[in-house]
């Protein structure tokens, strides 16, 4: 018997990255889409509760599929609470863009899925390729100038060895990020502060009030064992996540506070 996959993204439904994911793992499991219908970047693991969500049956790519009117957590949860796909991992990705740091993969739609997932007690493995351009990330994502060649490979590998050998028991998710051009191997690595220089562009709309940009350049580079670190070396970056944020560590300082 085949291992079933939930494979679900935020870039959405008509994504190459997601195809990609799709070729990639079709051949060795029964993979079911259940796909964002639009664009989710950046939507984190926000959740659908004011609106109905439609699971629309579509064929794509000569392929049936569930276009989710939703986030990419609300796929994630329509998928295992609704069409009841009981899966044996849930994938998100292939992302156009790389996620790296805990600064980006909490504002991620598709590392949000992965969390998501695994939350609901099916693990979870979220890809990102890098992009060579930051403007790729907001192009359509039907057309990516990028190769998937090599992602889809590492995708492959990485899933098939994970569904043969378990997933690690003190990880929640893992979060891959595949460099645009891959010149190292596998690295495991620690989340990084930071990936990007954060900032804001102020302009005038046409009646002249102020409005904002969120935008920024990456930063270089970050420290060893870091995954923005693991990137820039063009190795491919493995992370593995906790669902659990309590900082233990603070336990004491609180108590001697709150609870003296
Ligand atoms: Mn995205």
């Amino acid at each position: 018997m085949k291992p079933r996959i939930l494979l679900t993204n935020d870039d959405g439904i008509t994504s190459a990255g997601l195809w990609a994911a799709y070729e990639a793992l079709s051949p060795v499991a029964e993979v079911i889409i259940a796909a964002p219908s639009t664009q989710q970047s950046a939507v984190g693991r926000s959740i659908s509760i004011f609106e109905p969500i439609r699971a629309s049956p579509v064929v794509m790519n000569g392929v049936r599929a569930y276009s989710i009117g939703g986030k990419p957590t609300d796929s994630v949860i329509i998928g295992l609470y609704a069409l009841d796909l009981r899966p044996d991992l849930v994938v998100s990705g292939i992302n156009i863009g790389e996620n790296l740091s805990f600064e980006s993969i909490m504002t991620s739609g598709t590392v949000g899925a992965a969390l998501e997932a695994s939350n609901q007690g099916t693990k979870g493995i979220a890809f990102s390729l890098q992009v060579e351009d930051q403007g790729d990330k907001f192009d359509d994502p039907r057309h990516h100038s990028q190769s998937f060649d090599e992602a889809k490979r590492i995708v492959r590998e990485i899933c098939m060895k994970v569904l043969r050998e378990g997933f690690p028991e003190h990880a929640d998710v893992i979060n891959v990020n595949i460099p645009s051009i891959v010149k190292g191997g596998y690295e495991v690595t620690r989340l990084a502060r930071k990936l990007f220089e954060t900032g804001v562009e102020k302009r005038l709309d046409p009646r002249g009030r102020p409005y904002y940009w969120i935008n920024g350049p990456l930063l270089e580079d970050a420290e060893e064992g870091t995954d923005v670190h693991a990137i820039r070396k063009g190795n491919i970056s493995i992370t593995p996540i906790t669902l659990d944020c309590t900082a233990f560590d603070a336990d004491k300082e609180l108590q001697s506070l709150f609870c003296p």
